[in-house]
C-alpha cells in the first residue's frame, strides 16, 4: 500500500517517475521526463527557492560551457538563458603587482558563460513544475531508500514528520552526498570513493562600481594564481563578481591562518593588492560566509536493476576547477534523453547503457579536474607557460 498523506503523494506510483532533489540536475532532468509524457513527482529538501527571502543571499555563478547549453538546447531554453548569461572570452590573469595577462579560451566567438546559479535553478524548477503531471513537494528531506520494496522514507524538515511514500522508478539527483547513493553503497559489489583536497573555498564579492558597472573586465574570468593557491572571480549581471578563494585549510598560509579582519585584510594587501580596494565587504564577508570543502565522489554502477538510477553530483561529483560539474550533470539528462528515444521503457537497457557511456567520462574529468587546480593557481603564472601558450597561439 502506499502512502499518500500530507503531500498528496500519488496513489498509482507506477505511471510516476520519482525523483529526489530539485537542484540544476534534477530540475532539468524532470523538465526532460515531462516533456516525454511522463508524470513526475519531484522530493526536494529544502524549502521552495521563490519563498520570501531565499534570494536575499549573495549571488553565486557558474561557468556554463557547450556540454550544458546543449542540454539546455534540447528543451528548448537555451535561448531564455543566453539572455542572463554572461560571456568570457577568456582568461586575464592578476600577478601580485596588479599586472594583467589574457588568455583567450578558444577561437573568436567561443566563450565559456557565467550564469547565476540560483536564477538558473529557478528557472528550471518553473519550466518543470509549468509541465502537466509535474509535482514538486518541497522540504522533504530523503532519510532513506528501501530499494527492495521501492520506498523512500522522507521527514518533512519544517514539522520533522517522516513518512514512507511508494516509487516505482526513482532518480537520484540529490547531489554529492546522496541520500539514495548511500542506500546503493549497501548493497553488493557497489564501488565507492571519496577524497576530499586539503583546501577549503570561500565565497567574497567585488562591488560594482559606483555607476553601476563592473570594475575588472567583465567579458572574461579573473584568477589570481599564487603558486598553492589562487583566487578566481566571475561576473554578475548586476556589476558586482563574485570571487572564490581557494586556500589550504591548515598551514603557515592557510584559513586556520587568517584569525582576524586585520589578518585578512594583510593578507590580502600583500598578496591581492590590486583587488583588495573593489572588496568593502571582505572582511564581513570573510567571517560570515562559510568555508567550504571540495571532494572527489566516485561509484560504480549507476543503477540498481530497473528501479533506480543516480544522475548528476550523485553519481559523479567533482572539484569545480574545470567548471564542468554541472555542465556534466546537464549532459547525463541529454544522453538519457537520447536512450529514452531509442530504447523507449526499456528501463533495463535505458539504464544500463546510460551508466556504461557516461562513466568513463565522469572518471576522466573528475581526474582533469584536480589536475586543472595545478594549472589555474601555478602554470598559468609561469612565464614559459605564457609563452608557450603564444607560441601555440591559444
Ligand atoms: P546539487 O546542485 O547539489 O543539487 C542537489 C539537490 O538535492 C539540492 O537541491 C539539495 O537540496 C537536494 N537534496 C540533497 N539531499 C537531499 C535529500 N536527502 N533529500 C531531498 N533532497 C536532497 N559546475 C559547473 O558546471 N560550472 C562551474 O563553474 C561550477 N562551479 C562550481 C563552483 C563550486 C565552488 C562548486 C562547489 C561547484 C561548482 N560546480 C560547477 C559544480 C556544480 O555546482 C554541481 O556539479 C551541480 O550543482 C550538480 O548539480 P546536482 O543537481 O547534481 O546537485
Amino acid at each position: 500500500s502506499v502512502a499518500s498523506a500530507d503531500t498528496g503523494a500519488p496513489t498509482h506510483p507506477d505511471h510516476v517517475l520519482t525523483v529526489t532533489g530539485a537542484g540544476l540536475v534534477g530540475s532539468l532532468l524532470a523538465l526532460y521526463l515531462a516533456r516525454r509524457g511522463h508524470a513526475v513527482d519531484i522530493y526536494e529538501r529544502r524549502p521552495d527557492p521563490r519563498r520570501a527571502g531565499a534570494d536575499a543571499g549573495r549571488s553565486i555563478n557558474l561557468a556554463l560551457s557547450d556540454r550544458g547549453w546543449r542540454a539546455l538546447e534540447g528543451v528548448g531554453i537555451a535561448e531564455a538563458v543566453r539572455e542572463v548569461a554572461i560571456p568570457m572570452h577568456g582568461r586575464v590573469m592578476h600577478d601580485v603587482h596588479g599586472q594583467l595577462s589574457y588568455q583567450p579560451y578558444g577561437l573568436p566567438g567561443q566563450s565559456i558563460y557565467s550564469v547565476s546559479r540560483a536564477g538558473l535553478n529557478r528557472r528550471l524548477l518553473e519550466l518543470a513544475e509549468a509541465q502537466p503531471g509535474v509535482r514538486v513537494f518541497f522540504g522533504q528531506q530523503c532519510l532513506d531508500v528501501n530499494l527492495r520494496q521501492r520506498e523512500l522514507h522522507l521527514r518533512d524538515i519544517e514539522t520533522g514528520r517522516e513518512q514512507h511514500v511508494a516509487f516505482r522508478r526513482l532518480f537520484g539527483t540529490d547531489g554529492a552526498f546522496s541520500a539514495v547513493r548511500s542506500a546503493m553503497q549497501k548493497t553488493d559489489r557497489f564501488d565507492y570513493s571519496q577524497r576530499y583536497l586539503e583546501y577549503g573555498y570561500k565565497e567574497l564579492t567585488i562591488a560594482p562600481t559606483p555607476e553601476g558597472g563592473w570594475a575588472l573586465e567583465k567579458n572574461a574570468l579573473h584568477i589570481w594564481p599564487r603558486g598553492r593557491y589562487m583566487m578566481i572571480a566571475l561576473p554578475n549581471l548586476d556589476g558586482s563578481f563574485t570571487c572564490t578563494l581557494f586556500f589550504p585549510f591548515e598551514g603557515e598560509e592557510s584559513f586556520a591562518a587568517l584569525k582576524t579582519p586585520a589578518d585578512v585584510t594583510a593578507f590580502f594587501q600583500r598578496v591581492f593588492p590590486d583587488v583588495l580596494p573593489l572588496m568593502p565587504e571582505l572582511t564581513d564577508d570573510f567571517f560570515h560566509n562559510p568555508t567550504s570543502s571540495l571532494v572527489t565522489v566516485k561509484c560504480f554502477p549507476w543503477s540498481f536493476d530497473d528501479d533506480v538510477v543516480l544522475l548528476g553530483d550523485a553519481a559523479h561529483a567533482i572539484t569545480p576547477f574545470y567548471g564542468q560539474g554541472m555542465n556534466a550533470g546537464f549532459e547525463d539528462c541529454r544522453v538519457l534523453n537520447e536512450l529514452m528515444e531509442r530504447h523507449g521503457e526499456n528501463w533495463e537497457l535505458v539504464f544500463r547503457e546510460f551508466q556504461q557511456l557516461r562513466k568513463p567520462n565522469a572518471d576522466a574529468i573528475a581526474d582533469l579536474a584536480v589536475y586543472n587546480f595545478v594549472e589555474m593557481r601555478d602554470r598559468v603564472a609561469d612565464p614559459r607557460f605564457l609563452l608557450q601558450k603564444k607560441i601555440e597561439g591559444k
